[in-house]
């Protein structure tokens, strides 16, 4: 046990916030690092510490270590909490951390390696019993073992980047005819944004939902999962509204998966809070990636389980064990999530400025994750993710209906945001009897347009 008496905060935004105030009703001292171009925000403005580290482009800030770990050492933090995005997959930061001797709120460096690429995460995942996509067995090496997998597998196929992220460096192939230019592509592609040309090949699933578990383990062979999450609603890729329970996932297959994955997470001595992604087609699962970290929709998991997950990775990070059993977990009732992002709801064209206005919704288990207030500038360097509204209700419709009433509330002046898109997805028909999939929300937009 190593109690944590100070922790640097390694993030902006909202999830800063999010961090601090764990930390806060913790006791825990924290200190914000912060670009230029966030001297004026609003988890500077609440941390008890904070150190610029460097100009505006986050390269040289929020992705520069020796400064963050500078930062840490001056402060003299003795945890650091990545956040998502930025390090908090970097398993070389991590283990940097570790050798200055400060902890690392998330998983063991390893893991956060072996997940990081893709072709060894589907191999460690199919070893851990995990159900995967039908594809390569591993990285396609050329053209003809392209030809050989894909007609086993079947056309369509999706030639996916070994270090993708984000959707970048996908390419679904329609047939063989295309096959080499669009393998071509994807490897110059992924070779662009990540610096590594390496792809493999996975079946492309027509029309599948993104469901995907949370799991925590202990580090030290226990793990336990707290239930799933349906982010279907996607744009380009990108999650746009999450919920939780999914709106078609019987009980009996959530307890199933969920003891799948948490004794997979278990028999991998798994650290920490972790997300495994899978699509879900015709009532299979099939995994597509792990993520090592917190992620943006995770309030939602929440809302449904009353556990902190961040006061969890904290614990954890401590040595403590987790604070709850597998028989104690209960999910009750059901929570969805917007994410508002300073865009245009029509074009997604960015649309940073000053906020005019500010006025967040509230009331009854109603939840307001963002950094914004009257006055401050959104700055056009980072994502255009302004604020997430996580809404619960004791069933969906009830959620649904307070969700449209926080909506209503909401008042963000200055800039576009996507207020507007939410607050029509919501009434679709569709979207309230739960029934979409992956493409849905992409046909949904083409309609609307
Ligand atoms: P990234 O790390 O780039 O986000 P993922 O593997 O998580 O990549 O996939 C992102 C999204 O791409 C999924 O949520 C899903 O919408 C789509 N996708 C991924 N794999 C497949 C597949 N085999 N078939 C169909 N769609 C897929």
């Amino acid at each position: 046990m190593r109690p944590i008496k100070k922790l640097l905060i390694a993030n902006r935004g909202e999830i800063a916030l999010r961090i601090h105030r764990a930390c806060h009703e913790m006791g825990i001292k924290t200190v914000a690092v912060h670009s230029t171009a966030d001297a004026d925000a609003m988890h500077v403005r609440l941390a008890d510490e904070a150190i610029c580290i460097g100009p505006p482009s986050a390269t040289d800030s929020y992705l520069n270590v020796a400064n963050i770990i500078s930062a840490a050492e001056i402060s003299g933090a003795d945890a650091i909490h990545p956040g998502y995005g930025f390090l908090s997959e970097n398993a070389q930061f991590a283990e940097i951390v570790e050798l200055h001797g400060i902890l690392f709120v998330g998983p063991k460096p390893e893991h956060i390696r072996t997940m990081g690429d893709k072709v060894e995460a589907k191999r460690t995942a199919g070893a851990l019993g995990l159900p995967l996509v039908p594809g390569s067995a591993g990285a396609i090496a050329n053209l003809d073992e392209a030809k050989c997998v894909a007609a086993e597998i079947g056309y369509p196929v999706l030639i996916k980047a070994a270090s993708g992220g984000g959707g970048r460096g996908m390419k679904v192939v329609p047939n063989e005819d295309q096959l080499e230019t669009l393998m071509a592509q994807a490897g110059s592609e992924a070779r662009n944004a990540f610096g590594d040309a390496t792809v493999y090949m996975e079946k492309y699933l027509g029309n599948p939902r993104h469901i995907e578990f949370q799991v925590f383990g202990d580090g030290n062979g226990h793990a336990i999962h707290l239930g799933e999450r349906d982010c279907s609603l996607q744009r380009r890729h990108q999650k746009v509204l999450e919920e939780a329970p999914s709106p078609i996932l019987p009980a009996a297959e959530r307890d199933r998966m969920g003891g799948v994955v948490a004794k997979a997470m278990a028999d991998m001595g798994y650290r920490g809070a972790g997300t495994i992604e899978f699509l879900w087609e015709a009532g299979d699962f099939y995994f597509i990636e792990m993520n090592t970290r917190l992620q943006v929709e995770h309030p939602v998991t929440e809302m449904i389980t009353g556990i902190d997950l961040v006061r969890e990775q904290i614990r954890v990070a401590e040595g403590c064990p987790l604070s709850v059993r597998q028989e104690d977990v209960r999910f009750t009732g059901h929570a969805i999530e917007c994410r508002i992002n300073a865009e245009d709801p029509r074009t997604f064209a960015p649309s940073p400025g000053k906020v005019a206005q500010f006025h967040a919704p509230g009331g009854m288990h109603v939840r307001v994750d963002s950094g914004l207030y009257a006055g401050y500038k959104v700055p056009p360097y980072y994502d255009s993710m302004i604020a997430k509204l996580i809404v619960y209700g004791t069933t969906r419709e009830r959620c649904i209906a307070r969700l449209r009433r926080a909506l209503e509330e909401f008042v963000i002046e200055g800039m576009k945001t996507t207020i507007p898109l939410h607050r029509a997805l919501i009434e679709d028909p569709e979207f309230q009897r739960g029934e979409y999939t992956i493409k849905w929300l992409e046909e949904w937009l083409a309609e609307e347009r």
